[in-house]
Parts: C-alpha cells; structure tokens; sequence
C-alpha cells in the first residue's frame, strides 16, 4: 500500500457549481494521498451521493459524504451498516463543535469552521457522533458528523460526514473531509521485524561468530579499549573476528576496502599487543556518503564508545541498512544539500547499541589523529520507534485527543523513519548555518548547558520552519516532521534522561512552556489540547527569537552572550530560586574565568515544571522500556 494511502473517490457530482469534488482530490494529493481508479484496490474509498454500491478490499474505510437530497445506493448501504440515518439538511452555516471529548480530532487544523450542513445525521450504534453543530448549553446542536470504529481487521472504519465539503467553497470543509479520510485509511501492516528483515544476513554463521566473539572480547578491554584481561584469549578472539569480517565480506562488494583495512587494523593491533587500539586506517577507508542507496547494507566494525550508551571504548558492531527515500533525495539535491548526512536502521548489534544511542559517528572511533570527518550516521529506526512508544504513551497519559494524521504516524514505524530521515536532513545541516557567534559543534567546549539547548532547538526549530514552507509546496512528509518535532520535544526529550545538564530536556521545557504562554497548548480539566492552526506561527516565532539572539550575539563579547542566552531562555522556563545566574551579573563571577561562570549554573538550574514533573512520574517506565528498541 502507498505510505499515506491510496484514495478512490466515487460518485462525486462534479460542475461549475460544485467546486469540491476537484479541491478534495486536490487536498488530498497535496498531503500525500494516492488517488487510484479502482475502488478494490484502494485504503479508502470516498462515497459520494452518486455513487452505486461500492466494493471496498479487507481493511478498506470508507467516507461517505452527503448532500442531504439524494443518497446513492452505495450511500444507502454504508449509512445502513453504520447505524445512521440522514434527517436532511439544516439551513445556514453554523459553528461546528466535537460531539463529545474522546476520540480523534476531526477538526485538526481547522479550529471552529463555520460549515454549512448538508444532511444532520441520526445516529445509532455502531455509529458514534464525533461532530455537531453548536447548541446552547445543555441542548446538543444536530449531529453533522460519525464515525464506526471496527476492531475487526477484515472490516474498516467508516466516516460519515453531514457537513457540506462538495458544494462548499469553504477550505476548511475540506480540512474536516480530509481528517475524516486519513482517519479511515486502512492501517498498514506492521513492518517486518528487525531480525527478519535480512535473514540471511543476521543469521549467517559468520555474523553470529563475529557477534559472539566481540562480545567475549569487551569483556576483556579497559575503558580506552586496551585489553586488561586475558592476552591469549584476546588473541585469539581478534583472529576469529577478522576470520569472520573477511568471509562476511563478499556480501558487501561497495566496502571491500573499508572490509580490507578493517582486517589489516585487527591484525596490526593484535600484532602490537592489543594497547589502546587504533583504527584510522579502516575508519577514513569507510565511505557510506559516496553511496546512499535505499536497503544498501553495510557492516560497520570499530573499537568505539556509543553516544547516550557506553562511555568505555569498546569493539563494536553492527549490521545497518541505508534509508533513502526518493522525497528525501529531492530534497537533498535541491535546497537542503548535506552531503554528510547518512541515515540507517540496524539490522543488528552488539551490547554498546544496546542502549539509548541513535548515532553511529566517526569520532566515536579510537584513532591516533582525527580525520576530516566526511559523514555522520544517524539510526531512523531507532529514533522513530522509541518516539512512537513514549509518544503515545504520553498522548494517552494526558488524554491529547490526536489528528488523524499523528495517530498514522504514531501507528506506522515506517512512516515515522521518513519523517525522521527528514527531520534530521534539515536539524544537521542546520549546525554549519545561519547566523553563528560561535562555533555550533561545541561537543569539546565547555559552557553552560542552556547554549546547547538553544542550539539544539534552533536546529529543530528550523526543520520545523522548513517543513512548515515545504508543506505548502505539497510535500507530504512535512506536515509530519511538524508533529514529530513538536511532539517529540514537548513529551519525550523534556522527561527523558536524567536532571543534570540535560540539554535537550530543556529545549523541551522551553517548547512547552512557550507554547503554553501564548495559549497555543492548554492544560484543562485534565487533559492537554493543541490550538493546531496557531501552533506554527507560535513555534515559528521561538525559533525567530533564538536567532535575534545568535544575529545580536555576533557583536557581543562572548560573557553578555551567555547572558543574554540566559534571559531568553529564563523569560519563559522557571530557573531553580537557588540560582545564582537568575540573580543576575552582580550574583556572578563576572570578573574571573568563564570557567567560574559555567560552575555557577546548577546541574538541575530548570527543574522540571509541575505539568513535566507529574508526566515524567507517570511514563517513566515507557521511556526506560525504549533503551535498544528498534523498528
Ligand atoms: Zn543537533
């Protein structure tokens, strides 16, 4: 099935006068439907008044939409199964509201439209109201909209909307029609498991070997990655893995000379004595920039620390598969260039990646002189999957009622890696771009914590930005990366890791907290909601103000950066009432080191808010649950 669904539409009356059949279809493509003419093969089948009985395929959904005159026979058929009856149409337009607070969020992006009703809707079980025209309090307007949940998987879901999207000239219809349609899109099919994906590779005897031997070998290194234990041991154990690289290797004819050099470095170290190893030679031999194939694999081997797994240097490996979808490939080649920017899935590894890191980058590798680093690798897989799971658990947990497009994209893992693949197109190239006071890969630096949370942010917040203008241009992933960088940083980053220095944490923080002053996000009567029509202008305008900040910075000394870093970030997330920073440059030592200055920021200086604080509490073990997931 296409990734966002295929859609047949059926019985649409089409004229002059009815200007949304072609809007629909319009609306659709743009979000990355595909419209197809047979109604058997299709995720979803919209019905419209003309339309005669319609066979849709096992899991199918199907949107009918009426215009209140006539219903067609294949209307009529799936107004019978769903329990509903059509009482004709309500004059005027009219505010339309949710029938009641659970469900998906029909009206996403639309806020409250004034929609002209075509056909109120009398409904009965299986059929649900989910919209209704405004009525006064305590007296419910005419239902306009239901919805048929089907827990059997042969059986799809059934929209039926009342409100005019054929007729109507008015955009925001369409934005109801089509939640309604993403929202009764066959589900896809859960992907293969990681181990499955390539068994041939990931239970060859070879692999195995290796994996096993590698891992008998960790036991025996030191933290720089020398070995401490048994020498013999370790001898052999290098002997059986360059064994097993060597018969591994015909399966990846584009890195024999990575696979050629790795041998040689495993010799050389075994020959040396097995010190702290060196293995520059492999590593500037390794090139998966040169070829970013969709499924091309490769194994990757090298004594190495893990980022946000294994501190100590270790030898490690992985088999990987390159994701590269045609959209991203556009893009890569055309406005958003990064030449650097690898992204993978894991097909398999050893203990360092079996933890919470994502990243698989060349300065993690132990060498005697660093390289000009030509890529960096960044597992898709790893990060959509772990955001799926904290996600929904957090979107439950605060009883968020989702868009039809989130739920999809919390539902489907491999929709969620492309989004990701492009989430990380844009954030990457970000660091090398824009206005700069400083260098923005401030790995080796040290200074206080929040300059890295706002440089982090910034690079999301351009993902966000972009994908905002590509939305418009009719890339359908865009509106994804929207949802993913606003949820993924509003719920995931802010609660995961510990509270001392947690950068991310507290970009996170910052999203939410603005978010929550502008009145964009709403935490009431329990339960958190989204004003989605205003969420892009708000983030945009974060975004807008971190980059004030860089663009003045470039003319101030370094110290009123920080300090005016301080200030933004500190004007809108709470700083602990221990701080000495929030008291201001008379509380701090101005005078003395910059090292003085970075001391005097607190490990925790943003604690949590009472809203992250209660949420963390409440999904903590999801997120530790997440620590080596993959797709
Ligand atoms: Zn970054």
């Amino acid at each position: 099935m296409a990734l966002f669904g295929s859609v047949h539409l059926a019985g649409l009356p089409q004229g002059p006068a009815l200007p949304g059949a072609a809007a629909l279809a319009a609306e659709l493509t743009t979000h990355g439907f595909e419209l197809v003419t047979d109604p058997a093969a299709a995720d979803v089948v919209v019905v419209g008044p003309e339309a005669g009985p319609v066979a849709l395929g096992a899991g199918a959904g199907a949107v009918v939409l009426l215009d209140g005159a006539d219903v067609g026979d294949g209307a009529a058929a799936l107004l019978a199964t769903a329990g509903v009856g059509s009482d004709g149409p309500v004059a005027g337009s009219h505010a339309i509201v949710p029938a009641g607070i659970e469900g998906p969020d029909l009206l996403a992006w639309a806020g409250t439209p004034q929609l002209s009703v075509r056909a109120a809707l009398d409904v009965a079980p299986p059929a649900a109201a989910a919209l209704r025209i405004a009525g006064s309090p305590g007296a419910p307007g005419p239902v306009a909209a239901a919805l048929v949940e089907r827990t059997d998987d042969a059986a799809g879901r059934i929209a039926i909307l009342g409100v005019d999207v054929l007729a109507s000239s008015e955009p925001l219809a369409r934005v109801v029609a089509r939640n309604a349609i993403v929202w009764a899109t066959r589900r896809a099919p859960a992907p293969a498991e990681t181990a499955r994906r390539a068994p041939e590779l990931v239970a060859d005897p070879a692999w195995l070997g290796l994996k096993s031997a590698v891992a008998e070998l960790q036991e025996l290194q030191g933290s720089d990655g020398a070995v401490t234990g048994d020498h013999d041991r370790a001898r052999a154990l290098v002997t059986q893995i360059a064994a097993h690289v060597a018969s591994l290797a015909p399966r990846f004819p584009h890195d024999d000379e990575y696979l050629l050099a790795l041998g040689k470095d495993l010799q050389r170290w075994r020959e040396q004595g097995l010190g702290v190893p060196d293995f520059y030679d492999s590593l500037v031999a390794f090139r998966p920039e040169l070829a970013r194939e969709d499924g091309l694999r490769h194994l990757v081997m090298f004594p190495m620390y893990t980022q946000n797994g294994r501190t100590d240097r270790k030898v490690e490996a992985v088999l990987v598969e390159v994701i590269w979808p045609r959209f991203v490939a556009d893009l890569e080649a055309g406005a958003y260039s990064n030449k650097l920017f690898v992204p993978i899935r894991f097909l398999d590894f050893t203990a360092g990646y079996d933890t919470n890191s994502a990243v698989l980058f060349p300065e993690t590798v132990a060498m005697r002189q660093v390289p000009t680093f030509t890529w960096g690798a960044i597992f898709a897989d790893r990060e959509a999957a772990r955001f799926r799971t904290v996600v929904s658990a957090a979107a439950a947990t605060v009883r968020l009622p989702l868009p039809p497009d989130a739920e999809r994209l919390l539902a489907d893992q491999h929709l969620a890696e492309h989004t990701f693949v492009m989430w990380d197109l844009i954030h990457d190239r970000t660091h090398m771009r824009g206005d700069l006071p400083f260098d923005p890969f401030m790995i080796k630096q040290r200074m206080p914590f929040f300059l890295y949370a706002l440089e982090e942010l910034r690079c999301d917040l351009t993902a966000f930005r972009e994908s905002v203008a590509l939305e418009a241009q009719g890339v359908a992933h865009a509106r994804l990366v929207q949802y993913a960088v606003f949820f993924d940083r509003v719920f995931r980053f802010a609660v995961t890791g510990p509270r001392v220095r947690n950068y991310d944490g507290l970009g996170g923080q910052l999203l939410f907290a603005w978010l929550h002053q502008r009145r964009v996000v709403h935490w009431t009567d329990n339960r958190l909601t989204v004003d989605w029509p205003r969420l892009p202008e708000a983030v945009l305008a974060l975004g807008a103000e971190i980059e004030e900040l860089y663009w003045r910075s470039i003319d101030r000394p370094k110290i009123a950066h920080w300090l005016a870093a301080y200030e933004l970030v500190s004007g809108t997330v709470t700083p602990h009432p221990a701080s000495r920073w929030a008291k201001g440059p008379d509380a701090l030592p101005v005078s003395g080191p910059l090292k003085e200055m970075t001391d005097a920021v607190l490990a925790d200086e943003f604690p949590l808010s009472m809203f992250h604080e209660a949420l963390a509490r409440k999904i903590a073990d999801v997120v530790a649950s997440t620590s080596g997931i993959t797709g």
